[in-house]
């Protein structure tokens, strides 16, 4: 796996470096977490890198395309690796949690804007909100 991301960082012109490939095995293991979340993780196996080195990597693996980063309404922003495939997120309103949906159209747009102004519309962000199954069981519970 690492020799996997080792390939792919350099596919895009970036060095391999140890904070860099520990940010990616962190996203693989843990898709949509926040910036809080990829630090602790990175720094579970290198104590030694600082925040703000995480926050560079993060910017330079969504810069590059190897990772994606989302932030839904309200929410802070999250990273994941699954990248190019146009899907989106289902939202839960209560604590955050995300989920995966494959868009149904399959490739971007995605949506036919009733009226495109004459732009070329190339992308269209769908987020789904609701409740998760756990927040919706405790709400009926109290
Ligand atoms: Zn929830
Ligand atoms: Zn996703
Ligand atoms: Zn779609």
């Amino acid at each position: 796996m690492t020799a996997d991301f080792e390939t792919q960082l350099r596919a895009v012109s970036l060095r391999v470096t140890r904070p860099r490939l520990a940010v990616l095995a962190a996203l693989r293991d843990h898709p949509h977490v926040d910036t809080d979340t990829v630090i602790a993780l990175v720094r579970a196996d290198q104590p030694t890198v600082s925040h703000q080195a995480v926050y560079d990597v993060l910017r330079a693996l969504t810069d590059a395309g190897l990772v994606r980063r989302i932030q839904p309404a309200g929410a802070t922003a999250r990273y994941e690796m699954r990248v190019g495939d146009n899907h989106h997120h289902v939202v839960c309103r209560s604590c955050g949690a995300i989920a995966d949906v494959d868009c149904a159209v399959g490739d971007a747009p995605c949506l036919t804007a009733s009226d495109d102004h004459g732009f070329v519309v190339d992308e269209a962000e769908v987020v789904y909100w609701g409740t998760c199954p756990g927040c919706a069981t405790a709400g009926t519970a109290q």
